[in-house]
């Protein structure tokens, strides 16, 4: 058997490498490593592929929410909702702005934002919610939306996890994940579903103005060099990596149906077993499966773990301290016991292998593994 890996970067590369060597040359030979073709390119492809007017490439999916949130003008002491149980740069560009993060807990089942705890937290500074669609799966959408109109609030969805992702609506409309509130954000972080071979990242917008705005704060405020109108910062998609995902966006759909195999596998073999729940696929947005991830409800999730590890099946915990349990973070009056679903879920949560080039043979091994521990 070959060995497990959580990602598996090498064998994705080694699958199209001709086709991404031949674009790296092409940088190499063109020199233009900064703003050059490829980004345009890029950003022209990423357009069609999600139906979105404006796309805005920049460094890294970390500063796409932050360059989102100084174009549209948030001021210091402004609150933004956002889940407590996500990746901590949602809640740090927020600090860095000299906004408050306010944090509400996620739904068990979806580990997304918990809706009906949105409106509780809706103050007079409130000027954002910013839904993360966790794991690979849309947040509920349809009442964010509607909450964040209710109360005049903007939407910027953190869709680093979930590119591809499709939100159905009740009608049987599909969007792209990302393509649905005001401004959408992602990450090319190698190991995102659509990853480069460094960082990246990308904003999308239908609002001519505001991407205009957020092309200008990703390069400096400027429109012409050395005319700064705005106070922006230095995040720009380096060009060799815009090649590299020109081409990988090719595959991003392929790719995430190799990830579902994977996850259709693993729901066949563990679903029906007592101790732990296979993740829920909820009606409203297809999965793209960034990450696989088990709850475990009777077992000791860290003996699991260093069980699987001895096996050589490495796991991995998103996240094993919720936000507002950070020392960063921490706040007066909001500590432990507050965001009950997310503190258990830190202690129950458990990410498997999953990406495009597992085989059956691992897949079988790894759930005969968790097997024989949960029957030990
Ligand atoms: C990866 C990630 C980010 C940040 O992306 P970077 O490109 O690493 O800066 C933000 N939010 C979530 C939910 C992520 O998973």
């Amino acid at each position: 058997m070959r060995p497990i890996k959580m990602v598996d970067l090498k064998g994705l590369y080694l699958d199209i490498k001709s086709e991404v060597d031949r674009a790296i040359q092409e940088v190499l030979d063109g020199t233009d490593f900064i703003q050059g073709k490829a980004v345009n390119d890029f950003e022209n492809s990423l357009s069609g592929y999600l139906g979105r007017p404006n796309v805005i490439s920049c460094g890294n999916g970390t500063d796409a929410l932050q360059i989102a949130m100084m174009a549209l003008d948030f001021k210091p002491g402004d609150e933004v909702i956002l889940p407590v149980h996500t990746y901590v740069a949602t809640a740090e560009v927020i600090a860095l702005l000299r906004l408050v993060p306010v944090f509400a807990d996620v739904d068990a089942i979806t580990f997304t934002l918990d809706v009906s705890q949105i409106e509780k937290k809706i103050t007079k500074r409130t000027v954002a919610i910013v839904p993360v669609h966790l794991y690979g799966q849309c947040a509920p959408m349809d009442t964010i939306l509607a909450l964040a109109k209710k109360h005049g609030l903007y939407v910027i969805e953190d869709a680093a996890q979930s590119f591809g992702a499709e939100y159905i609506f009740p009608d049987g409309k599909r969007k792209k994940s990302g393509t649905l509130g005001d401004i959408g954000s992602t990450s090319f972080f190698p190991t995102k579903n659509l990853g480069a071979f460094g960082d990246g990242g990308a904003l999308f917008t239908n609002d001519k103005v505001l991407a205009e705005k957020i092309r200008m704060i990703a390069n400096h405020g400027q429109k012409k060099k050395y005319h700064h109108d705005v106070i922006g910062v230095n995040s720009r998609l380096d060009t060799l990596q815009a090649a590299i995902l020109n081409v990988k966006l090719n595959y991003l759909d392929e790719y995430a149906g190799k990830r579902r195999a994977v996850a259709d596998y693993y729901d066949s073999n563990l679903n029906g077993i007592q101790s732990l729940r296979t993740p829920f696929r909820v009606s409203y947005s297809t999965h793209v499966f960034h990450q696989y991830t088990i709850v475990v409800n009777d077992i000791d999730r860290d003996n699991l773990k260093s069980y699987l590890q001895e096996k050589n099946i490495p796991t991995m915990i998103y996240y094993p301290v919720p936000l507002h349990l950070q020392k960063a973070y921490r706040r007066e009056n909001i500590g432990p016991g507050s965001f009950p679903v997310s503190e258990k879920l830190s202690t129950t949560v458990l990410s498997l292998p999953i990406h495009t080039e597992m085989d059956n043979e691992q897949l079988s091994y790894i759930c005969d593994a968790i097997k024989s521990f949960i029957n030990s």
